[in-house]
């Protein structure tokens, strides 16, 4: 809060100096003579943006007098991205998501067990960004069924760990409708501290009653509320992806709740065009349902995992060139070769190319999707400290933690049938315009309005590019071409330098007592 505080001082200070003529400044922040973008009235122009007190109060061709200008010739000005899908909640993460042009990174795919702890955290924290976040169903679980106290992120407080050598209960203990009121009240408990929704991350714990999933949801219903999921099941063949999300819709709709489906794409493979046309068609019949995806065609693996075993070729579509050495990025010539790492160095890491590049592009042409980057916290040596401190280039882990939205924007520059202003409304109005019926809050972000909230990012649509790639050492290298980005007003990317400050707010329900 020490945020609001600075703002009302300012704003007080401009009403004086304001008062005193010629010498005054109209405003805290301008930015000129950039190409204004915003996804909801579809206005585009160049003009000047005048910001006070953390709210944009004027758009105009006039010229605009500010105590500081940002000089946006050549740029877009945009709304500050907003991301659904931001596992990486830590400084570090967070600094990376600055880059890439994020001003609302939020984990609603997986979600917080303790919905006070993750705020807690972040207010002892100082924020550079927003942040929020759902009550997730599968940490839940873990305190429930496994008995670990999950914390601001089992991640990191090294809960998730506990669960799994405890015997993980919350993925492998069938169905008991003796742990489903405990498991309500627990859900319950998360949407009384101000949950965003509830999240179903199911696709890591298929063990989990039916009669439980449609039960929980109805929670979401209770506290005016959405909920998320990824789906049950993964790939072409049944039990597929497919069949997975046509499950969460029966839930969605039997509860009357609105639902976002995670990372379409990876989860449908070759379904991913029929994903979509099921999702259009409860859009069809009334439901409020969105999808999302992220630009890469990737995930990371290794060797011994579950789903690279059995006929894991079906499974993905893919073949044994699809799967390269993490390491040095070098394809297995013949199933023969995962045969013996998996015999033989279990643990070797591995990425999987299951996805194809005509599933993303399907997925950005369509109206109905957002972008989440599924950003995983990026692992250090000494494990998951991603301090402030840290250089960028010493994270390990999947590229798109760094490079999301940056690389969305390439894809616009080097690919004719994309839009701008739809690739901006994806990463912006889009998730706004999903969540602000129940995150009030949200209802001036999104957009870059006259009375919107000042979140902003301004990029060079010529050069904005994402730098991190799968090359170990290159996994975590910031976005490019992104100079400035403003959060409540407060610049937090300066001339491409990110600055310590504490501009985020958090973006939370009220607290029921
Ligand atoms: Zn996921």
């Amino acid at each position: 809060m020490k945020t609001s505080a600075l703002a009302i001082a300012a704003s007080l200070s401009v009403a004086l100096v304001t008062g005193t003529g010629a010498l005054a400044q109209d405003y805290d922040l301008v930015i000129s003579n950039g190409r204004v973008m915003d996804p909801e009235t579809g206005f585009d122009q160049v003009a000047n943006v005048g910001i006070n007190n953390g709210f944009v109060t004027e758009i105009s061709t006039d010229d605009l007098n500010g105590a500081r200008e940002i000089d946006a010739t050549g740029h877009v000005v945009a709304p500050g991205f907003i991301d659904f899908h931001s596992h990486g909640q830590e400084p570090y993460a967070f600094r990376l998501y600055a880059r890439d042009g994020v001003t609302t990174p939020m984990d609603l795919e997986l979600g917080a067990g303790s919905v006070d702890a993750f705020y807690d955290y972040w207010e002892a924290e100082d924020a550079l960004l927003n942040y929020g976040t759902s009550v997730s169903h599968a940490f839940v679980r873990i305190k429930v069924l496994d008995g670990v106290e999950p914390g601001y992120n089992p991640i990191y407080t090294g809960a998730m760990g506990a669960a799994m050598r405890d015997g993980a209960l919350f993925k492998t203990k069938l169905y008991d409708p003796l742990d489903e009121p405990v498991i309500m009240d627990a859900v319950e408990e998360g949407l009384k501290q101000g949950a965003l929704g509830i999240s179903y991350p199911l696709g890591y714990y298929t063990v989990a009653g039916s009669p439980e999933v449609m039960a929980v949801a109805g929670l979401a219903k209770k506290y005016h509320s959405f909920i998320t999921t990824h789906a049950r099941y993964i790939g072409n063949v049944p039990p597929s992806g497919y069949l997975g999300i046509e499950e969460m819709l029966t839930v969605a709709r039997t509860q009357d709740v609105p639902m976002l489906v995670h990372h379409i794409p990876s989860q449908c493979l070759r379904l991913t065009g029929k994903c979509l046309d099921l999702i259009e068609a409860a859009q069809a019949q009334g439901q409020k349902v969105i999808g999302e995806f992220y630009p890469y065609l990737y995930g990371g693996s290794y060797a011994d995992a579950d789903y690279l075993k059995g006929d894991w070729k079906s499974v993905f579509g893919i073949e044994a060139k699809d799967i390269t050495l993490s390491e040095t990025g070098e394809p297995l010539a013949s199933d023969q070769d995962l045969r013996d790492l998996q015999a033989n160095a279990p643990g070797t890491g591995l990425l999987v190319y299951s996805i194809r590049q005509e599933e993303v592009l399907e997925a950005f042409s369509r109206p109905t999707t957002i972008v989440g980057s599924d950003a995983m916290p990026y692992q250090f040596e000494d494990g998951f400290t991603g301090d402030w401190d840290k250089p960028f280039g010493a994270g390990n882990g999947h590229e798109r933690g760094a490079g999301t939205h940056a690389k969305i924007l390439r894809m616009v520059r080097e690919n004719d049938s994309l839009s701008l202003m739809d690739a901006i409304s994806k990463m912006t109005y889009g998730p706004a315009k999903f969540i602000e019926d129940h995150a009030p809050q949200m209802k001036i972000r999104g957009r870059l309005q006259e009375g919107s909230v000042a979140d902003i990012t301004i990029f060079d649509p010529e050069t904005v590019t994402n730098n991190s790639s799968s090359k170990a050492g290159e996994n975590s290298l910031p976005s490019t071409g992104i100079p400035y980005v403003i959060v409540n007003g407060q610049v937090v990317v300066d001339d491409s330098v990110v600055q310590r400050i504490d501009a985020g707010v958090a973006i939370r329900n009220p607290i029921v007592e």
